[in-house]
């Protein structure tokens, strides 16, 4: 059994990737670091399920993995896979980090094959429970094998009452796995009449020593100048909820659930040599910045990204706009009902001598509250 970490690409032809970043590689790996172990903090990522019903965060974790040779269903070989895609340490922080947080963990295994072959129920995923196999060894109950059908009502047990988002004739132009591509269209032979249904991951989560999640962050590339968004500093969460609602709100009710930070980090495939953070609450910006785009090959620059982060994450930001009427605003009250709901208005200054050396004043309303 060869298992391989899912990678994007074409969802018509696996072999076009989509396009990467050769200077910055995947931003996940600027958290993956000795800079960050440093100071006990690690990352984790993982698709995870809503409970539409009541907008509750389900505790089931799935770790995806491509699979290119021979189908096991045995515990151990399935295991041993595992280890040599994952390496030991990393499986075993997952399995303490869900244990921790009462989350259960399921690696879903799923063959590398055409598209069009999911349709013929004989080929079928399979999801190895952690827990159960941590447990007992010989425990074939922590093997289950789904053909897309179970998998479809599976999803749908989870994520009770979701609403899909219709995705076009085509479907994803690019996924992780031809699996995903399957159902995100209609495939009316076996009467699946709704798509997009597999479910979101997060990004990245950091979390402590003591397996507390911390942040996430979601993770989006800027690919192209469009009219909405030329460059990095136009692209923003705002816009990417619009498309993609269901995933957002799924990261909002995440935020909640575990009482902690939501950043967007957005970065460029284009020529662009800067990315953009932004601090998210409620789906909405309350701080943003624009920063240099590291070399994921210099522990120099990786080390920059990590003190430049924490800095971010540690500022208190001014947020500043200009009125109809031309006035120079800032604002110090975040809940200020003066600030403008559309972030393109915002100016967003690091100090309040910053934004007041810029010609900013105070707004009377947040001195008076
Ligand atoms: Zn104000």
């Amino acid at each position: 059994m060869k298992l391989q970490k899912p990678f994007h690409a074409n969802s018509q032809n696996r072999t076009q990737l989509s396009p990467i970043n050769c200077i910055c590689g995947d931003p996940y790996s600027w958290f993956d670091t000795e800079f960050f172990r440093n100071e006990d903090l690690y990352v984790a990522t993982f698709d995870f399920f809503i409970n539409w019903s009541n907008n509750s965060f389900q505790p089931i974790a799935w770790i995806k993995r491509l699979l290119y040779n021979e189908f096991s269903l045995d515990p151990q070989t399935i295991f041993k896979a595992i280890i040599k895609c994952d390496g030991i340490d990393y499986y075993h922080q997952m399995r303490l980090f869900c244990e921790k947080n009462n989350i259960e963990l399921s690696y879903i295994i799923i063959p590398d094959i055409e598209e069009s072959n999911w349709i013929n129920l004989e080929n079928k995923v399979i999801l190895f429970n952690v827990m159960k196999y941590d447990k007992n060894h010989d425990d074939t109950a922590a093997v289950e094998c789904l053909n897309v059908k179970e998998l479809i009502e599976r999803i749908h047990l989870y994520k009770v009452d979701c609403t899909t988002a219709y995705m076009g004739e085509k479907g994803l132009f690019y996924s992780t796995s031809s699996l995903e591509s399957f159902l995100s269209k209609k495939q009316t032979a076996i009467n699946y009449d709704k798509d997009a249904i597999y479910p979101g991951d997060v990004d990245v989560v950091i979390f402590n020593k003591d397996y507390k999640p911390l942040i996430i962050i979601e993770i989006k590339k800027h690919t192209k100048a469009y009219e909405a968004a030329p460059t990095i500093n136009e692209d923003s969460i705002g816009l990417w909820c619009k498309k993609d609602r269901n995933k957002y709100e799924s990261l909002d009710i995440l935020q909640k659930h575990w009482n902690c930070e939501f950043y967007m980090l957005i970065y460029p495939t284009t020529t662009e040599r800067v990315f953009k953070l932004e601090k998210v609450d409620n789906l909405t910006v309350t701080k943003s910045k624009i920063l240099p785009l590291p070399c994921v090959h210099s522990q120099i620059e990786l080390k920059l990204f990590h003190d430049q982060f924490n800095d971010f994450v540690n500022s208190k930001p001014v947020i500043a706009n200009k009125t109809a009427s031309g006035t120079k605003l800032y604002h110090t009250d975040l809940r200020c009902k003066y600030i403008p709901r559309d972030s393109k208005r915002i100016t967003y200054f690091e100090s309040i001598s910053q934004a007041e050396d810029s010609g900013y004043n105070l707004c009377s309303t947040c001195r008076n509250s």
